[in-house]
């Protein structure tokens, strides 16, 4: 454990790559009975387990990974959920375990609020990086999330918004 503080905004260094990983989508997290509603079908045990998920009258939703790149080369990763057609979450399920899954492509929408930016529902086209890993947000139509995904952002708007989360 390192207790050298970061140049930049003198927070713990090891603070400066972290993984978040948001464990309902923000509509299950709202509603009354979460992932317990009658007639949900959830992929693991558990929703933080889960990959994907459907709730009744709320919606289908696909793990994704959201990279926020910092200056000084450090990387906060959130793990949202991302909102998709259920007809398209019949066939992402269908290749997730499949050597194609590594051309899986889908959109969906953002189905966490991002901190600090917020973003809900900002449509967001994922690409397979690693086979072992769930898809990773590439690309967005809404201005503020491609900008999100392509720029580097400092430590302090970042960092003081996840530390909250
Ligand atoms: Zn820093």
């Amino acid at each position: 454990m390192t207790t050298d503080g970061c140049p930049s905004c003198g927070r713990p260094l090891d603070a400066h790559d972290r993984h978040v990983r948001f464990t309902l989508p923000d509509p299950v997290l709202d509603a009354p009975d979460r992932e317990m509603t009658a007639g949900t079908w959830m992929s693991h045990a558990d929703a933080r387990e889960s990959v994907m998920m459907q709730v009744p009258d709320i919606g289908a939703f696909v793990r994704a990974l959201l990279p926020i790149r910092l200056t000084e080369g450090h990387t906060i990763t959130f793990g949202v959920w991302l909102a998709v057609n259920p007809r398209e979450l019949q066939s992402i399920h269908a290749v997730w375990w499949e050597p194609t899954y590594r051309h899986l492509r889908f959109t969906g929408w953002l189905a966490n609020a991002i901190p600090p930016w917020g973003m809900l529902a900002a449509p967001v086209e994922t690409v397979v990086r690693d086979p072992d890993q769930t898809p990773y947000c590439d690309r967005s139509g809404d201005p503020r999330l491609d900008r999100v995904l392509r720029d580097e952002w400092p430590h302090d708007l970042v960092l003081a918004a996840v530390s909250q989360v």
